[in-house]
């Protein structure tokens, strides 16, 4: 198997180098390309032509291998499927937005945690990501917008705050953060001390592990938190997501309105609208009717809280229905009613089976834009 460079530590590196016959000096500059995403030897210009060959027949530079680049109609969102060193699969979106550069990144090679609306977890649970592997997805994504810089690939939209670099930080790629925390608290330690993002940047995103809040709780950066709800009551949740099972809504709640209260932030509530078509085809919704709605906002009246609707995005295998545009507006618009702050979430890439909930292994659906 080939030494992936970027998981040695300088110590480590340096003593590779100069085991094969290489002056120290360029164990740093082969540390500064890796810092900045480099994909592989080839574009590494300061390095002789034979040590980069030499480097390419024993290494590699990150512990993730870029094996497809899809790239959404409007240029703005890219989807990348990455291969792991050991052969698993994982995918990462980055997104070019007015307000900068967000890319979501996945903390698990699959899931475990069973959504009956979501592509992530069709397959199981297949293996935690190391602090490395985290990282290695932003770096991705940092390379790819130098890209655009060296192309002169106009950043989409061309937003006053969009320097360039990734600026944004969201974990709600496939898998569940919150089981593979202490990972996760890693790579956010790191992508805040040495790429300068903010903990306001980052978001966790996690379907209600109440032990892994605590450890959020007690770790205290000030980062968002997003809790994905998407039912009011236990007896609805628990028929989409079996995780209610074990942690019911009431102890989640609890234990988010803790963190927010602490470490004073918004808490972010992730709401999926969901449809069925009933027996004449047509599409009745499933957990946004105006009951729902009177429920949601009972639970969230008064608290520090944004509920973003996600109108829900098709997966073949899963036998719900994508409301209409309208039904959106109007559960929107109950919640207003009711004082509730409320945004519907702009889906991004749905074209390249990239919106929330289409990330999978093994995507057989990816298509169109390829450019890889
Ligand atoms: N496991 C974490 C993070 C990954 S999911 C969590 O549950 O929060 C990121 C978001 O996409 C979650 O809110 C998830 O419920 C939502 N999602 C899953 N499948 C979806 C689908 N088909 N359409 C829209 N959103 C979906």
């Amino acid at each position: 198997m080939k030494t992936i460079l970027f998981n040695l530590t300088d110590a480590q590196l340096e003593q590779y180098i100069t085991d094969m016959g290489q002056p120290k000096f360029r164990a740093r500059q082969i540390r500064e390309w890796l810092n900045r995403g480099a994909p592989d030897f080839s574009v590494m210009g300061n390095i002789p032509d034979a040590l980069r060959t030499q480097l390419d027949a024993c290494a590699q530079t990150l512990p993730v291998r870029i094996i497809r680049r899809l790239v959404s109609s409007d240029g703005e969102t890219t989807k990348f499927l990455l291969e792991l060193s050991d052969g698993e699969q994982i995918e990462c979106v980055l997104m070019r937005t007015t307000y900068g550069n967000s890319v979501c990144v996945s903390s698990q090679a699959g899931c475990a945690m069973g959504c009956k609306f979501c592509a992530s977890t069709l397959l199981g649970l297949r293996r935690n990501l190391t602090s490395n592997e985290i990282f290695a997805q932003i770096l991705v994504a940092q390379w790819e917008l130098r890209s655009d810089r060296l192309s002169d690939k106009p950043i989409r939209p061309n937003g006053d705050a969009n320097n360039g670099d990734v600026s944004h930080i969201v974990i709600m790629g496939t898998g569940e953060p919150l089981q593979n925390t202490e990972n996760v608290i890693d790579f956010i330690e790191r992508a805040n001390h040495d790429m300068g993002i903010g903990w306001r940047r980052i978001t966790v995103s996690t379907c209600g592990i109440v032990p892994g809040i605590e450890r959020l709780i007690q770790w205290g950066r000030p980062i968002n938190l997003a809790i994905s709800l998407h039912a009011p009551t236990d007896e609805l949740r628990s028929t989409i997501m079996p995780i209610n099972n074990k942690y019911k809504i009431a102890q989640v709640m609890e234990a988010a309105w803790r963190f927010t209260d602490l470490l004073n932030r918004q808490l972010m509530i992730e709401y999926i609208l969901l449809g069925r078509k009933d027996e004449n085809g047509e599409t009745v919704l499933y957990n946004a009717t105006p009951q729902h709605a009177d429920l949601l906002s009972d639970m969230l009246r008064g608290k520090n809280c944004m509920v973003n609707l996600i109108p829900w995005n098709a997966v073949d295998e899963r036998q719900f229905a994508s409301p209409s545009g309208n039904a959106v507006h109007r559960f929107q618009d109950m919640l207003i009613k009711n004082g509730i702050h409320t945004r519907i979430r702009r889906e991004r890439g749905t074209d390249i089976g990239s919106a929330c909930g289409q990330l999978r292994l093994n995507n057989a659906r990816n298509r169109g834009g390829d450019t890889n």
